[in-house]
């Protein structure tokens, strides 16, 4: 079937409109008056990304011109949470620029609760501010809008291009209209990617009618890292995956119950458990343990272990606070904020938290970098406070020449959070036009023979299933196709049995690693049979590919950390304890995509802050 190719030209283009993109394209604009600044999005910027539902609480604002905290507070808050291992130079400059960015959101229309009392802003905890956030997204979204040249919406990007002349040079990316299948070759001199975090590459607690039901957003596809980790860009940190201790069936968030209303957890006979593991957590890990606040690993630790012993479940007491008529309006608007299918869960399982405490559990591992937890890119950091061996060139930028990254994509720079990565984009962007002014005449050169090849690649799916499709009469399972699902599917349960799910208790070990690393190129190889009935399934395959590549990253970086950084996390059994002799690093991965050998090294951590 012959198909249209959409040639679209651009100083700047942005993969992803999410948080970290659309701080990305208000500010490349701001910057770069003229420039050609296109945002490319797989759905709709006015409601995509993980804040797509809206959000209850901006989880990361300094309040500096109030002396609330400051940069290199936060620079500790981080560094402790993420067990030592931060770039602090990215970290600190996210924090000084943070508050500026809500000041923004406040101007363009954005609800921010105020405490009656001093008039500054409701704080939820120390770092978060409370917020009508139902209309969070579309409102961050407009200023994207009025700043772009273009904003192409459904179109899935599948790989960035390459300049022809300079191997390690980004030229732009390809991708196709997931609505009307056109074929899009964007050219452009600087690519910023924020394409969010990887959910669904471990095998996820809710299975068969539940499916889809994650808790970080099932649209997040692991772009962010197959399209760097594709061109040649080094990554960090993959191993560190996160796994969140939730409300159970429904993800809702446990945030504001724990800081604003104050409600706290026991076991299955009302105890207090936590204090209970602390001696046998200090020593795996020494005395991370004893630090304020206690990093979240090691709260889901006390968690695990004390299911594991066999007084689970473990519950949220609600029935305290919400005798108080103005804290239950919280802790139900706080759900109908930001995820109104935990409030319909307690609904159908006759929980009504006045009544009944509701049980929490831990969640699959995800891979982020804006969270509690610091996957991504490796990244160069700000001129004026980065060592010299975090900087190779302009602020964001990856080891690729001219691609930069913001919030999820890029790595070691835990609790971002909305405000952050949005934060990020704007710094990315500043940085991303400066790159493309100094080269002014020096325009990446887009090779036909790459893109017409990728074309090809791209629209595969399609074919072997339209071939292929007459071979059965019935049902999904064909000799001659992997249907995406199928592929998911194999993919989480590799991923959940050998490289530390909930199936295995988060536990791994070298052979294990080794022997997912074996079914994981198994996997790859079959998904050149991949078969897409229609647009949307080649969106899933082209999704599940990107999956895939990032989850074999995640395991090499799991290999090759040979200790336990991370309990709560996940387990290296044959290292079962934090060892910062050898440990205290980055780890680092490049992928060759001509062998498909990694790379991996470590890195330096420099301790910037005090
Ligand atoms: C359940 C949940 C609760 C949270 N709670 C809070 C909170 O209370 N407070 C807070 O401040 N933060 C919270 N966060 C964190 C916040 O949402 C993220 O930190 C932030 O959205 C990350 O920004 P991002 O730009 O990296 O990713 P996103 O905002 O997810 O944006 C990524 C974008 O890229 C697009 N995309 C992906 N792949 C492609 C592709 N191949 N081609 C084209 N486009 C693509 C996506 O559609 C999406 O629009 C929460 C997140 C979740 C999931």
């Amino acid at each position: 079937m012959s198909r249209k190719t959409i040639f679209v030209d651009a100083d700047i283009l942005i993969v992803g409109g999410g948080m970290g993109g659309c701080g990305a394209t208000y500010e490349s604009r701001y910057w770069g008056r003229d420039l050609k600044i296109v945002c490319v999005e797989k759905a709709n910027i006015e409601r995509s990304g993980a804040v797509a539902q809206g959000l209850y609480a901006i989880n990361c604002y300094m309040g500096m011109h109030w002396n609330e905290n400051q940069p290199e507070d936060h620079v500790r808050y981080a560094r402790n949470d993420l067990m030592g291992l931060v770039r602090e130079d990215l970290g600190y400059d996210i924090a000084r620029h943070v508050d500026a960015t809500v000041h923004k959101f406040e101007e363009w229309g954005l609800p921010i609760m105020r405490d009656p009392k001093t008039g500054r802003y409701q704080r939820e905890g120390k770092w978060q501010i409370m917020i009508h956030g139902e209309s969070y997204k579309p409102l961050v979204a407009e200023a994207a809008r009025k700043a772009a040249s273009a904003v192409y919406n459904r179109i899935m990007v599948t790989h960035l291009l390459m300049d022809s002349k300079h191997p390690n040079r980004v030229a732009g990316a390809v991708g196709f209209n997931v609505r009307n299948g056109d074929f899009h070759v964007f050219r452009a001199k600087a690519v910023i990617v924020a394409a969010g975090g990887a959910s669904h590459i471990f095998k996820p607690r809710a299975v068969g009618e539940g499916m889809g039901r994650t808790w970080y957003a099932p649209w997040s596809s692991a772009s962010a890292y197959a399209l760097p980790i594709l061109a040649g860009a080094k990554m960090t940190q993959m191993e560190n995956r996160i796994v969140l201790t939730r409300f159970k069936d429904g993800y809702g968030p446990v945030g504001a119950y724990f800081l604003h209303l104050k409600t706290y957890t026991q076991n299955a006979y009302g105890q207090d458990y936590e204090a209970f593991w602390r001696d046998s957590i200090e020593k795996m890990v020494g005395d991370y343990v004893n630090h304020h606040p206690v990093p979240t690993c090691l709260r889901n630790h006390a968690l695990l272990e004390e299911v594991k012993a066999g007084r689970g479940p473990i519950r949220m007491v609600t029935k305290e606070a919400f005798k108080d008529p103005h804290k239950e309006t919280v802790g139900w608007e706080n759900f109908l904020g930001m995820t109104v299918g935990q409030a319909v869960v307690w609904a159908s399982q006759n929980i009504d938290p006045k009544e009944t405490n509701p049980e929490l559990t831990t969640s699959e591992p995800y891979v982020m970098g804006s969270h509690a937890t610091c996957s991504g890119a490796w990244a160069s950091g700000p001129e004026d406070y980065a060592p010299a061996e975090y900087q190779w060139g302009y602020n964001r930028m990856m080891t690729v020449d001219g691609l930069f990254g913001a919030g999820d994509t890029i790595g070691g720079t835990a609790h971002k959070f909305s405000s952050g990565s949005f934060t990020e984009g704007r710094i990315a962007a500043k940085a991303a036009v400066r790159y493309v002014m100094e080269r002014s005449k020096d325009r990446p050169e887009v090779s036909q023979t790459e893109y017409e090849q990728l074309r090809k690649v791209i629209y595969q799916p399609l074919e072997t299933y339209r071939i292929a499709r007459n071979e059965i009469v019935g049902g999904t399972v064909s000799p001659s196709y992997l249907l995406p699902l199928h592929g998911l599917q194999r993919l989480e349960k590799i991923m959940d049995e050998y490289v530390g799910g909930i199936s295995a208790h988060y536990t791994t070990n070298e052979p294990l690693l080794t022997r997912g690393l074996e079914l994981l190129a198994m996997l790859k190889e079959d998904l050149s049979y991949l078969g897409a009935p229609d647009l949307h399934q080649l969106q899933r395959a082209w999704e599940l590919q990107h999956r895939v590549l990032a989850s074999e990253c995640v395991t090499q970086h799991t290999l090759f950390r040979q200790e336990t950084r991370w309990p709560g996390y996940y387990y290296r059994a044959d290292h079962p304890r934090l060892d910062d002799k050898d440990w205290h690093c980055f780890t680092l991965s490049r992928y060759d995509r001509e062998t498909g050998r990694w790379e991996m090294e470590k890195a330096p951590v420099y301790h910037i802050v005090d």
